[in-house]
């Protein structure tokens, strides 16, 4: 992929969210796995935006939607199955969810973060894993995973200051 990602700049949202639903379908189809009602409306959630959403930030809504306190552990779960099925990221600096742009296919976490307005951008740059892993090796580390978040300016808020 060579174009923008389109966390970068205005869009039509509702459809990275048709296609992210659209996408965990396939995906769980595939691995026979089960997209519940509740699975599927937390992927909903995290897709709410380009900006990563926490835990507490997914209850409060499932909470007003019910009337009823929405269980954490459940909540949790729900989380887990996204993020093993690849379909989330989950971004250790900010302790909350992002949607993946392209779940299904093997790949790792490679982030810029904006300090400002929180978006989320999932870069795609193989030579980024390809430095970690030679870094790696070189000390005779085994890489087992990836989670790369860069913090910084968005191309928007730079316009915008
Ligand atoms: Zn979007
Ligand atoms: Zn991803
Ligand atoms: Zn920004």
């Amino acid at each position: 992929m060579t174009s923008t990602p389109l966390a970068c700049h205005p869009h039509d949202h509702s459809h990275c969210v048709t296609e992210a639903l659209a996408a965990a379908d396939a995906v769980c189809a595939r691995s026979g796995a089960r997209l519940t009602a509740l699975r599927r409306r937390v992927l909903e959630l995290v897709w709410a935006s380009h900006r990563p959403l926490g835990a507490y930030d997914i209850l409060g809504v499932l909470s007003a939607e019910d009337g009823r306190r929405a269980a954490p552990p459940t909540v949790y779960r729900a989380l887990d199955f996204l993020l093993e099925h690849g379909l989330i990221h989950r971004l250790a600096s900010l302790n909350a969810f992002i949607g993946c742009n392209h779940p299904g296919q093997v790949h790792q976490g490679h982030f810029l973060i904006c300090r400002q307005c929180g978006t989320a951008i999932e870069v795609e740059q193989p030579a980024i894993g390809a430095a970690i892993v030679a870094a790696a090796s070189a000390v005779g580390f085994v890489v087992e995973g990836q989670m790369v978040e860069v913090v910084g300016l968005c191309a928007q808020c730079r316009e915008a200051a």
